[in-house]
């Protein structure tokens, strides 16, 4: 299969030729040619897949190919859930549209003066990409033009749901000719996400890529049973220091809990920088840009500002809070293990994370192996006998056939397991430490 099979146009093939792409992700040839063809697309597809070139290739070739009416306004809106991932794809349309002469790409997303947006707005735009927060907000002072839209895009829909955004994209899907095209990707096509599509697409073709095994098995994926958060911060600390580590993602359940975070990781001599949605934009695109460049080497961020980074020389993810929810540790590991490399994905699970930890093995079926760190025994265990620590001595994992697969038929009684402590003289802070309960929400 390649791109040329796909019938993509000279310039984009030339595109993709320099980008260094070789041939299509199953994603790409299942919808490149359905959204070629002007059907409504519903793409489960998980990130790291090659989605956004997914419906980013075919949109720009029906752009390129039809005749644009006169007029303003975009006639391909892109909806993303964060102002990093409407960068993002903003980037990959200019790097496949390089040698399309006449394309505009515009981005609309909070947190960025009105101005320059309003004048955006009154030009003729081929993409325009945006959150919808405050696109909504530009469309109710009556500043968006839809006269020449053809198509729109929602990427990351189970994100948009999750993060409230669900009025917004109704009330903004509403406004768009009815005789638009109308593509969906998700990580999930569950409950809500299913109703949406339900009321906007038409008559779609249903595109699913089984959970990337391939893409998982570049990610090697671990969890430590930590007692307390003092040693679960010892932990990180040790591991960040292993040589093995290139750049690495830290994720936290908190926004206080990054800043805070970052300045221990800072104090124990590495460039580390926060990233949550309580920065202001510019300090946001300057520490990813950091990030980017390399100069800090550990990003300590919360779900929502990280959605969507790519950045090939992250070896590393942590869990240092396990994520609300599995969807969410899908997309959290799937930062590393970029561009073919392969990453590491490692988890810290308090007593109170079991039932979290459970939830995601349930929701990748895969078990996450046990790890045991040298010089910090586990005081917290699984009883029921079947998911315990490794055998002692750094990074070895528990043989597959010691795991508890919690959660599945045939799993520990109950469906689940329950901690025992080992030493309760080790657990002096409590079971859980903090809760990782505390929102991060609003951030886009
Ligand atoms: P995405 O799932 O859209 O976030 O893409 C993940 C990464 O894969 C991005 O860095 C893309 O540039 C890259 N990518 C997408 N499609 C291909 C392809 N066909 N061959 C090689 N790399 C690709």
């Amino acid at each position: 299969m390649s791109f040329a099979s796909l019938k993509l146009i000279p310039p984009l093939l030339s595109a993709l030729e320099a980008a260094g792409y070789e041939q299509p992700t199953p994603i790409q040839a299942s919808a490149i040619p359905a959204v070629l063809a002007g059907r409504d697309v519903m793409a489960c597809a998980q990130t790291g897949t090659g989605k956004t070139a997914a419906f980013l290739l075919p949109t720009l070739q029906r752009l390129e190919t039809r005749q644009a009416p006169a007029g303003r306004g975009p006639r391909a809106l892109v909806l993303t859930p964060t102002r990093e991932l409407a960068t993002q794809v903003r980037d990959a349309a200019s790097l496949y549209a390089k040698a399309l002469k006449h394309l505009r790409l515009g981005t609309i997303v909070g947190g960025v003066p009105y101005p320059p947006q309003q004048k955006l707005l009154m030009q003729p735009l081929d993409i325009l990409v945006a959150t919808p927060g405050r696109f909504l907000d530009h469309m109710e002072r009556g500043r968006v033009d839809f006269a020449r839209l053809e198509v729109v895009i929602l990427d990351e829909a189970d994100r948009m749901l999750d993060m409230g955004f669900l009025t917004d994209v109704e009330r903004i899907m509403a406004a768009t000719p009815p005789t638009r095209q109308t593509v969906m990707f998700s990580a999930t096509f569950e409950g809500r996400i299913a109703t949406l599509a339900g009321r906007l697409l038409k008559d779609p073709e249903r595109i699913r890529i089984a959970p990337t095994e391939a893409q998982n098995a570049k990610i090697s994926q671990h969890v430590h049973y930590v007692s307390d958060v003092t040693q679960k911060k010892a932990m990180l600390m040790a591991l960040l220091n292993e040589g093995a580590m290139g750049q690495a993602i830290v994720f936290t359940g908190t926004k206080h809990g990054a800043d805070r975070l970052a300045t221990a990781i800072g104090q124990n001599g590495h460039t580390a920088a926060a990233l949550h949605g309580d920065m202001r934009q510019g300090a946001r695109n300057r520490t990813l840009a950091q990030f980017r460049a390399g100069t800090v080497r550990v990003l300590v961020a919360t779900d929502v500002a990280a959605r969507g980074i790519d950045v090939a020389a992250i070896s590393h993810v942590f869990n240092y809070d396990l994520p609300r929810s599995a969807e969410d540790y899908v997309h959290r590991i799937g930062r590393t293990g970029r561009a073919g490399q392969s990453g590491s994905a490692v988890s810290f699970a308090l007593r109170a994370e079991h039932g979290a930890l459970k939830r995601i093995e349930r929701f990748t079926g895969q078990p996450i192996p046990t790890r045991v760190l040298e010089g910090f025994p586990v005081t917290e265990v699984p009883t029921h006998g079947a998911r315990g620590p490794a055998p002692a001595g750094r990074g070895r994992p528990r043989p597959a056939g010691d795991r508890n697969r919690a959660g599945r038929p045939g799993g520990a009684p109950g469906g689940g397991r329950s901690f025992a402590r080992r030493s309760p003289d080790r657990d002096g802070h409590g079971p859980a430490g903090r809760s990782r309960l505390e929102s991060v929400g609003g951030e886009s």
